[in-house]
């Protein structure tokens, strides 16, 4: 079996990973890929808009970063890529840093839903008692729907972080994974296979196999990523991702550069 590749990864630009890209790269090599691609957290308009993330001033930074890496490891291709916050107003400042450098493909991933609560963030976890999880999905999946709606964005980032805790709606989510997924068939956008939630209190890929198995149905094709935020989390548990990805239907991924996209079999 052929691993598909793995289109996301982090760089220590963003302050909460190790690693220089060269590491990752190393590591892909080890594991057999033959394919990587790294999506650093963007810079927002205002550097003090969080801590987890690189500074406007770092972007050609770390596009060297990466350039360092396919210049050390020619036989691996090396994607430019980025994992961009989804804000509604930020469109022309996404489209702005679109432009900066030649980006193989842009993530859009949706962590805050509203001005300032990412609800991700461990340091947050408090904000959950206020609101109930039926709520945030709701919150998060109109996001969601919008950044794909919005066709800045190649591939959406894990479709279900809200699970990321373990905190669940008792709901059913079909109508919104139903609403999200229609718009991203309808804009052409892809969705990862994420695996990073397997090492999170959820213990499950993003997004769950309902969704996937929705996604299938709806013609929305799909990408592989770990999420690595240390070069050992390079390709971690891909098998599970693929077996996941073929229980759902699926036998093709994508891949991008240049920000066209080609369908390949796993
Ligand atoms: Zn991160
Ligand atoms: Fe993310
Ligand atoms: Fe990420
Ligand atoms: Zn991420």
């Amino acid at each position: 079996m052929t691993l598909p590749a793995d289109l996301h990864m982090h760089t220590p630009l963003c302050r909460h990973a190790t690693g220089e890209p060269v590491d990752y790269a190393r590591h892909a090599l080890a594991l057999g890929l033959t394919e990587i691609g790294f999506s650093d957290h963007s810079p927002m308009p205002q550097d003090d808009f969080d801590n987890w993330r690189m500074l406007n001033r770092q972007l050609d930074e770390y596009a060297a970063k990466v350039r360092l890496a396919q210049k050390t490891f020619p036989q691996l291709a090396i994607r430019l890529a980025l994992e961009v916050d989804y804000l509604p107003g930020h469109e022309d400042w996404i489209r702005q840093l679109a432009t900066r450098q030649p980006w193989d493909y842009l993530i859009g991933s949706v962590h805050y839903i509203g001005d300032a609560w990412d609800i991700d963030n461990p340091a947050k976890l408090s904000e959950w008692k206020k609101r109930e999880p039926f709520d945030v999905w709701q919150s998060y999946f109109e996001r969601l729907t919008m950044a794909a709606n919005s066709r800045l964005f190649e591939i959406i980032g894990h479709a279900d972080l809200p699970k990321k805790f373990g905190i669940r709606p008792q709901q059913d989510c079909t109508p919104l994974y139903e609403k999200f997924l229609t718009a991203a068939a309808r804009a052409g956008c892809a969705i990862e296979l994420n695996t990073a939630g397997l090492r999170k209190e959820c213990r499950e890929i993003y997004p769950s196999r309902p969704l996937l198995q929705l996604a299938f149905q709806k013609n929305v094709p799909i990408t592989f990523g770990s999420d690595a935020h240390a070069p050992e989390e390079v390709g971690m548990d891909f098998t599970d991702a693929i077996n996941l990805a073929l229980c759902a239907g699926y036998t093709e991924c994508c891949r991008f550069e240049q920000r066209q996209r080609k369908l390949v079999k796993f």
